[in-house]
């Protein structure tokens, strides 16, 4: 069967523009849909405007088609559409006839597929600095065998004979007000339009197939627990010529040993023994950006913070980094040699002035707390 240019099936032109071409789609298929037009060819006409306007409308396959023309969307042919046997796209028309109101779900109509939800967990610094990764995901797609239609290789389906493609049955009944129509989905057909007298033994018929996909994807640096990804088009695949859904990456981040993370600042507790607290020091800090010289002046208090700014997370929308915040634990040791227990007696007997003034001011207040004061 030689088939007509697809370009003249809607009376476009070849560079017709996306807008020009449902145009011309909507005013075609409002003229020969079957529920409304009772010549004998319309089915037939509908389908070559749907078949048409699928490939049109679709910047892919028009581009393919511009290239190799039919052969390009034929099944049998070399990467085949598919699903150029699926008429649907019912839904919209029945919009404009019915303005939107008793809209019925078409299972031939183009569908967007489901989104898909993946969760991914990351090492502290692999959330901080991102990564490059691969990931295995399950999802629904096109059957390879059948290209999608469901169909056995080199079996065709169908016009359903019982709705002539359009899915549904009209019964009239007669009533003292007058005739009544009843619309209701097609049962030899589902619905669909099309009837499959051999199925594809990969799919069972149904076009589609559960498949394992390895999807690249990108993670940004800076990217934070409870954060997703959207990976866009890399859902399941769309349903009779219907956009992909997308893909959802979610992130959860593994606890670090040392460091804590609070949106683009990171947390981290220094010990240090007394003597260093009271005489001061320099001592290496590591931060996730690598070692840091942090200089501890003279007389530092347990809890005191020092912060380093900018060695925190970069923030993931590219506003700068964040800070490191170091707190002081100052260490009282528990193994003492005879000498430094020495030592530190000779110490406080010596000084401590300040640590006995402070005492007794503690000691003063305590009791005032309990006399009222
Ligand atoms: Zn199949
Ligand atoms: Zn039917």
């Amino acid at each position: 069967m030689s088939k007509r240019d697809y370009y003249d099936v809607l009376g476009v032109e070849q560079d017709a523009s996306k807008e020009d071409i449902k145009k011309a789609y909507r005013k075609l298929a409002r003229k020969y849909h079957p529920d409304v037009n009772k010549e004998e060819n319309a089915a037939d006409k509908f389908k070559e405007v749907k078949e048409a306007y699928e490939v049109l409308s679709d910047e892919q396959k028009r581009t393919q088609y511009d290239q190799f023309g039919h052969a390009g969307t034929d099944n049998q042919g070399f990467g085949g559409f598919g699903g150029a046997q699926d008429f649907g796209g019912f839904g919209d028309i029945f919009d404009m006839f019915f303005g939107g109101g008793g809209r019925r779900q078409d299972p031939n109509a183009p569908r967007q597929g489901a989104d898909l939800q993946y969760t991914i967990t990351l090492d502290f610094e692999e959330a901080i600095f991102g990564k490059e990764a691969d990931i295995r995901i399950p999802r629904e797609e096109e059957c390879d065998t059948c290209q999608g239609s469901g169909a056995k290789p080199g079996t065709q389906t169908k016009t359903c004979g019982h709705c002539n493609g359009s899915g549904q049955l009209n019964t009239e009944q007669s009533t003292p007000f007058g005739k009544v129509v009843n619309r209701r989905v097609c049962h030899y057909c589902n619905g669909t339009g099309t009837i499959i007298p051999e199925k594809c033994s990969t799919c069972g018929g149904a076009g589609r197939v559960k498949k394992h996909k390895q999807i690249h994807i990108s993670i940004p640096a800076g990217i934070d627990e409870g954060q997703q990804i959207r990976v866009t088009g890399k859902g399941e695949s769309g349903i009779n010529g219907g956009p992909p859904g997308d893909l959802f990456v979610g992130v959860r981040i593994q606890p670090h040993d040392f460091f804590e993370r609070d949106g683009d600042h990171i947390y981290c507790e220094l010990p240090l023994t007394f003597a260093q607290a009271a005489l001061g020091d320099e001592v290496e800090v590591p931060t996730v950006h690598g070692n840091v010289k942090l200089k501890i002046p003279s007389g530092t208090q347990t809890g005191k913070t020092f912060r380093l700014k900018g060695k925190g997370v970069p923030n993931v929308h590219g506003m700068g980094h964040g800070d490191q915040h170091i707190q002081i634990r100052i260490v009282t040791p528990t193994k003492l040699s005879e000498r430094q227990k020495d030592l530190l007696r000779e110490f406080n007997e010596i000084g401590g002035h300040d640590t006995t003034e402070e005492q007794h001011s503690f000691f003063q207040r305590f009791k005032n707390a309990f006399k009222g004061e």
